[in-house]
């Protein structure tokens, strides 16, 4: 039986009606475009599962390192090489005789883990890159499955998902100072460090009536939303404390991260929804030159994404990311629960300087107080 018959070609998707002797360039191009396939999709799915599970709380969102991280990636990489090469290259493939249909299911298993061992060592910060970087992969895998089986829609909207995807990774990149290569393999040979030990200080709570005072008397504010807001769901309320705030003359801007929140662009569709005007909305560029000027600011359930420890501690893993300056301001609101971590499990330094103040609470309960206050 050819490959035409064979198990791997029912799973492309092939029709089967009529036997084929392929020429061993034909064979050798179609195999290697299975090969691909499996190697992406295998890849893209264990790779997408544990993503999910850090996102979801499920494992630990930390980099987690095996031993011999790297001996075993090289090791995996050259297996799968071999394997593309044995396939790709094998004889045609005979269900009792031929090695090459097992070859193919080393093959798929070969991917499956690499999927795992590759994004094992990401985490933090890094994983809203290796998500949008998994979803350009899912568009790459259905475009090499489009080759397989000759089909011009697949092969199309295949490339254009994983196009898009790529340009959204180099974006967030570039949004968090970093190469792709670093990204994904930074956390190879890491040691497992944290800053945590180095904070020292309490963090000082507030209560609503004296934030109340100094909100009050403000010229200038600046609002910088992370995911504490969308969990909350306190963008209607913090639309209507800007509103207040602006009233009293005071000038307010939403200063927005490009990695505030769980997605790209999750904060601008919050604020949008509340009808944020968008004039009032802030890059972290243009924001941050005039932070020092600003009277208050009001982190609401953001973390990472003010953590001064990215600007000044070479020892934190988030080191040289960029953030919202907000401990420039000369006075700080941090609205959050309690002392829980941002996503990258780290202690956030902002929290223990002396011009920030803690409001606790769930966000929408503290920023409706404030409302009533005014
Ligand atoms: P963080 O995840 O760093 O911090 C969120 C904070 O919100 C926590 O410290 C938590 O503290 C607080 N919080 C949670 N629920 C509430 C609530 N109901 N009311 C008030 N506060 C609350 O958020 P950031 O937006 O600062 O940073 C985003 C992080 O997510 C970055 O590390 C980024 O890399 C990552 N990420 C981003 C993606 C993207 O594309 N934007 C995708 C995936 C990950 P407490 O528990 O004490 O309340």
């Amino acid at each position: 039986m050819d490959l035409a018959g064979s198990p791997v070609c029912w799973s492309a998707g092939l029709s089967l009606k009529k036997t084929i002797t392929p020429a061993l360039p034909w064979r050798f191009t179609r195999r290697f475009a299975v090969s691909l396939a499996v190697l992406i999709g295998g890849i893209t799915f264990t790779g997408s599962l544990q993503a999910w599970g850090k996102l979801s709380g499920k494992i630990s969102g930390r980099a987690i390192l095996i031993p011999g991280q790297t001996f075993v990636s090289i090791l995996l990489a050259l297996s799968i090489v071999a394997s593309m090469v044995l396939f790709a290259g094998g004889p045609a493939l005979d269900l009792d005789s031929s090695i090459v249909f097992y070859v193919f299911l080393v093959l798929v298993v070969l991917s499956l883990v690499l999927g795992i061992i590759g994004v094992l060592p990401i985490g933090g910060g890094d994983m809203p890159v290796v998500i949008a970087l998994l979803n350009s992969c899912s568009g790459l895998a259905a475009a090499a499955a489009g080759f397989v089986i000759y089909n011009n829609v697949l092969i199309v909207a295949g490339c254009l998902v994983g196009c898009s995807g790529l340009i959204l990774t180099i974006i967030m990149c570039k949004a968090m100072n970093r190469s792709l290569g670093n990204v994904l393999f930074s956390g190879f040979g890491a040691t497992t460090q944290s800053s945590d030990s180095e904070v020292t200080g309490e963090m000082k709570a507030a209560s609503i009536e004296d934030a109340y005072y100094v909100l009050e008397s403000a010229r200038s504010v600046v609002i910088v939303p992370g995911y504490g807001m969308a969990v909350a769901q306190a963008q209607h309320a913090v639309k209507e404390l800007g509103d207040l705030l602006e009233a009293n003359g005071c000038e307010v801007r939403y200063a927005i991260h490009p990695v505030a929140g769980r997605m790209p662009g999750h904060m601008n569709v919050l604020l949008a929804e509340a009808d944020v005007p968008y004039e009032q909305l802030a890059e972290m560029h243009d924001v941050n030159p005039i932070m020092t000027t600003v009277d208050v600011a009001i982190v609401i359930g953001a973390n990472d994404v003010v953590n001064p420890a990215a600007a000044n501690d070479p020892a934190s893993p988030i080191y040289g990311m960029p953030i919202i300056n907000v401990h420039e301001a000369k006075t700080v609101y941090a609205l959050k629960r309690g002392k829980g971590a941002g996503f990258s499990g780290l202690v956030n330094t902002l929290f223990f300087l002396d011009n920030t103040r803690m409001l606790y609470g769930d966000a929408k309960g503290t920023v409706s107080a404030l409302v009533a206050e005014f």
